[in-house]
């Protein structure tokens, strides 16, 4: 299975910024701050977010920040860990510049099966850390979720 079984690529650019944000920059994500991480305008940010919340994998009450289920946690977790894997294959193997290799994982690393995924993991000698010193969560993939 690949995460675009669950969500779209704007629902999966959402969930990674508020991962990153929550939990790895500790500070508080609001629909606000995430239109202006994403570079898109508030109400797509807020359609997107709704969508999560049905799908069981945000919190979002009003006039409050956003949080994440612990389903969504898993999710966010294993989509980071699919970025960041492509991401280091990118640099490693192909030698493109970190900010490229960014780029282009984030076209695909929804899309990707984690079968993929998970033998680039060990192409790459299984790293604890990506290029920019942040964790590469593994043991997320494979897991079943309710569409
Ligand atoms: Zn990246
Ligand atoms: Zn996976």
């Amino acid at each position: 299975m690949s995460i675009s079984d669950i969500l779209t690529k704007s629902e999966v650019e959402c969930i990674k910024k508020i991962y990153r944000g929550l939990i790895e920059d500790k500070r508080k994500v609001s629909s606000t701050t995430l239109a202006q991480s994403l570079g898109i305008k508030p109400p797509s940010v807020i359609d997107t977010l709704n969508k999560l919340v049905k799908k069981g994998l945000v919190i979002r009450k009003p006039w409050s920040y956003v949080k994440l289920t612990s389903k969504g946690l898993a999710l966010a977790k294993e989509a980071i860990y699919h970025h960041r894997v492509l991401e280091q294959f990118y640099i490693d193997i192909l030698r493109l510049e970190p900010d490229i290799a960014c780029r282009e994982a984030d076209k695909i690393d929804y899309l990707i099966d984690c079968k993929i995924v998970s033998s680039l993991y060990t192409l790459l000698g299984r790293p604890m850390r990506c290029f920019h010193g942040n964790p590469i969560y593994t043991g997320y993939c494979g897991e079943k979720y309710e569409k």
